[in-house]
């Protein structure tokens, strides 16, 4: 409310041994926005937000988070700080049940009312999980174990969702039933989305505002209105001419 970004990075740079990933990235997200970074394969998405959730640590600059400097804070504090990170390739506990798994995002949490009535309200954005709650979560498809990991994110009442690549490994019409729930969390919950993503087309649809990633470095950003209608965009990351 303070015009104060919720997520800011400033020329940060990340590193794996000698192959910098990352360099010097600059990025805000606003409270209730969805953000999109769109970028191909090896650009340094997945870079930026391991970056940012403190898996990695930066080689330099910073990244502050509802006003605090987080640079470099362990992951579960940054958790518990209300900054969520769904990892490419979802990672669910494939020997828990659904509702173990969703009950394990809640960990952080002692307010055993809130999370039982955010429970129902996942289950009511995705209900095949109530249906499968007591299964395996190795068992679900690989649509429903993507539903599984944003799920477990919410489940810990984050402020800010980190989500990579949720269209990875998915057909389009589930890709889009994705990310039609993804813009719903969003408007109805609050919820402020970073997501990475090599589909622009879905991405651009869903967002607010837009960056554009090639080489670890930020080549463009706009709203995502003004990024769809960007002949570079279109011919690049739309396949249009
Ligand atoms: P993808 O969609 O494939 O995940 P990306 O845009 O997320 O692509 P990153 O995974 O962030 O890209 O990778 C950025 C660069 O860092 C690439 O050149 C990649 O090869 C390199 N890289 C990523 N992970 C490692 C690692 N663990 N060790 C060494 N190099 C890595």
């Amino acid at each position: 409310a303070d015009g104060t970004p919720l997520l800011r990075l400033q020329n940060v740079e990340s590193a794996y041994g000698p192959i910098k990933a990352i360099r010097g990235v600059s990025l805000q997200v606003q409270r209730g926005e969805i953000a999109a970074v769109l970028g191909s394969n090896g650009a340094g998405k997945t870079t930026i937000l391991k970056t940012i959730s403190g898996i990695i640590d930066p080689r330099r600059g910073s990244i502050e988070f509802q006003g605090a400097n987080i640079t470099a804070n362990d992951p579960a504090a940054i958790v518990r700080r209300g900054l969520v990170h769904v990892p490419e390739g979802r990672e669910v506990f494939a020997l828990l049940s659904v509702r173990d798994n969703l009950l394990m995002g809640a960990y952080t949490r002692s307010d055993a009312d809130a999370v039982a009535r955010d429970l129902e309200a996942v289950y009511g954005y995705f209900p095949i999980l109530k249906e499968r709650a007591a299964q395996d979560a190795g068992l679900l498809s690989g649509g429903q174990q993507q539903m599984l990991a944003i799920s477990r994110a919410l489940m810990a009442s984050p402020e800010l969702i980190l989500l990579d690549e949720p269209s990875l490994g998915l057909s389009p019409k589930l890709t889009k039933e994705i990310f039609e729930i993804v813009v719903r969390i969003n408007r109805e919950r609050g919820t402020t989305i970073l997501l990475v993503e090599q589909n622009a087309n879905m991405a651009l649809n869903a967002s607010d505002y837009g960056y554009v990633l090639e080489n670890g470095r930020i080549v463009m950003e706009d709203s995502c209105e003004r990024l769809r209608e960007k002949d570079d965009i279109k011919e690049f990351y739309l396949g249009m001419k």
